[in-house]
């Protein structure tokens, strides 16, 4: 096998493009000096269009947790009620944090797969009052799901006070984002998955409303307090040393964006979810999810005849592919391929056919070409 060659498509860390690479390998800087004012002036105004959102991106050197941690802890503090829509391992996740900071945790569980139902919501909200956060998770990456979060906030909004918090780590930057039309109080992302980032920057943007609550809120918390962030970045700098490097990195990032438009990154991504899509329907292989609940940027697939694990060293093994297994009770029962940020129809190509070939050898009975030929048909349109 060609050494070196590396095609990752995992729903994250995702590849980076090479002009990044470059910014991101330039002599360091000062951290205090007119170069990172500069340089944080420069980020700020096409990263709020990426979130859709009029405030500014507070950025922390830390992975996409450390975001969904300060949300928690600088909006509810411990006994606080707080609902968790859990579609997967994320909203898992989330749920995990607010019990670790010892608030009042309500859930609202979907079968791994589905999106959440926003009527649930409503009838919830509407029989508990005094919640005081909703939780939920836009691309709910174990699963392939994409919530369907304009709609759940405005149920927020109408049934409750509560602030409406999402984990957008997964699709941020890939799919369609309007924080402020929407209502979304507090918005995460991270930037290894559509951000086209090695892991290390966490993105948060808060609304005027959410702001207000930070302020009254007395949780202790230090590395994590979202208002040194943001009063700092009012200075256009940082309370501690910013990740310089993925800075120089990400100012690259949205000159691609811009190049490329928002609304043609966003189409790239559909498109790409319709063909991988296509393809394992046409090699009737079953999707874990439906077509209204499936996320452009990731699909999970639950093979019938072979073991997912068994394609998964297949593909590593023979062309140094990586897909991503099931996590939690989904290890073994499906994999899934990213399709975000650095990745292109062409990609999507390759990934299908190398995938077909990885399903012959783990003994699934597939007709080969079919499953490309489909995805080619959908870019054709
Ligand atoms: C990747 C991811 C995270 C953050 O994971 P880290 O490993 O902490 O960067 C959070 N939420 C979702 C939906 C994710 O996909």
């Amino acid at each position: 096998m060609l050494a070196d060659q590396q095609i990752l498509r995992i729903p994250g860390p995702s590849p980076i493009p090479p002009s990044v690479q470059r910014a991101m390998s330039q002599p360091m800087i000062g951290h205090r000096g007119l170069e990172t004012k500069e340089l944080l002036q420069q980020i700020k105004p096409e990263l709020k269009t990426v979130f859709g959102t009029k405030q500014d991106i507070l950025l922390i050197a830390g992975s996409g947790t450390a975001g969904l941690e300060a949300a928690v802890v600088n909006t509810v503090s411990s006994g606080d009620e707080v609902l968790v829509i859990v579609t997967g391992a994320f909203g898992d996740r989330f749920a995990k944090i607010c019990n670790e900071y010892k608030t009042n945790v309500h859930r609202i569980d979907t079968a791994w797969g589905e999106a959440v139902n926003p009527d649930v919501i409503k009838d919830y909200l509407k029989s508990h009052s005094g919640i005081k956060a909703v939780f939920a998770t836009y691309c709910e990456t174990s699963t392939g799901v994409l919530n369907p979060v304009d709609e759940i906030a405005k149920i927020v909004h109408t049934y409750s006070d509560a602030l409406f918090i999402v984990d957008g780590v997964s699709c941020v930057g890939g799919v369609k984002t309007k924080m402020d039309d929407w209502g979304i109080d507090i918005l995460v992302t991270g930037s290894q998955k559509a951000m086209m980032l090695p892991a290390g920057l966490t993105f948060l943007a808060v609304s005027q409303r959410a702001w207000k609550t930070i302020e009254e809120n007395k949780q202790s918390r230090f590395y994590l307090d979202l208002k040194k962030y943001r009063d700092n970045l009012a200075k256009d700098s940082t309370p501690f040393t910013p990740a310089l490097s993925l800075l120089f990195g990400l100012k690259q990032v949205l000159k691609l964006m811009q190049e490329e438009g928002l609304e043609e990154v966003y189409k790239r991504h559909q498109l790409m979810k319709e063909m991988t899509r296509s393809a394992f329907r046409a090699l009737q292989i079953p999707l874990l999810t439906n077509d209204t609940a499936a996320s452009p940027t990731v699909t999970a697939i639950k093979p019938g005849d072979f073991r997912a694990e068994d394609l998964r060293r297949l593909l590593k093994k023979d062309f140094n592919l990586s897909v991503a297994g099931g996590q939690q009770h989904m290890k073994g029962e499906i994999f899934r391929i990213g399709h975000m940020g650095y990745c292109s129809p062409a990609d999507v190509l390759q990934v299908i056919s190398i995938i077909e070939i990885g399903i012959k050898k783990a003994g699934g009975n597939i007709e080969l070409g079919k499953g490309t030929r489909a995805a080619q048909e959908i870019y054709l349109g």
